[in-house]
């Protein structure tokens, strides 16, 4: 996908600088150009986000019915990845300099060791996990929240999986046995996703 972005991301330079960005979709490693972002995904073999699996989407019976007759076009399962900032930091790291160039207040970049990111995909035919969005949480948070950053990537806005994180951060508090909220203030676009 070709994306604009909204806002300013502190990539280091000479990445900072760049008019567009090469992102590998499994690593998140950023390339200024795109050839070497091709040499980098013939050897990438990431396939999904760097944690666990925690939740899988029911199999549609829809989704294997292929060509005949006019069948009507199914999601893509998706499947939810809890990925840990101490883990898998440059990862996260990366995700989060991603995900600031689409929200306007967010400050967490490099101290990921405190958080848990739960990585929304789609997964393909050929069981290749395609990030859609993600949203993190502090292990321990004092004040009860449950959701730090929330994003929807925009090439995959408004298929309701802003609204699906939201619902997923609360049954993550309600398997806690916990009453959770997000932290403020929320983005622009969190804030309307709460609303709804
Ligand atoms: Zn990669």
């Amino acid at each position: 996908y070709d994306m604009d972005a909204w806002y300013f991301s502190p990539y280091p330079d000479p990445y900072g600088r760049c008019a567009k960005l090469h992102l590998c979709e499994f690593c998140l490693k950023y390339f200024a150009r795109r050839s070497t972002l091709l040499r980098h995904a013939a050897k990438c073999d990431l396939r999904h986000p760097p944690g666990d699996e925690i939740y899988r989407s029911p199999p549609s019976p829809a989704s294997d019915r292929s060509g005949s007759g006019g069948a009507a076009v199914t999601a893509p399962p998706i499947a939810v990845f809890e990925v840990d900032g101490r883990k898998a930091k440059v990862y996260c790291q990366s995700l989060c300099l991603l995900a600031k160039l689409f929200l306007d207040h967010k400050t967490l970049y490099y101290d990921v060791d405190p958080f848990l990111f739960y990585v929304l995909c789609e997964r393909d035919r050929a069981g290749y996990y395609h990030i859609v969005g993600y949203f993190s949480k502090e292990k321990h948070s004092e004040e009860g929240y449950n959701l730090a950053c929330i994003l929807t990537l925009p090439a995959h806005q408004r298929k309701g999986y802003g609204r699906f994180l939201i619902a997923f951060s609360y049954e993550l508090s309600k398997k806690e046995g916990r009453v959770g909220t997000p932290e403020r203030p929320l983005s622009d676009l969190g804030a309307v996703s709460y609303r709804s």
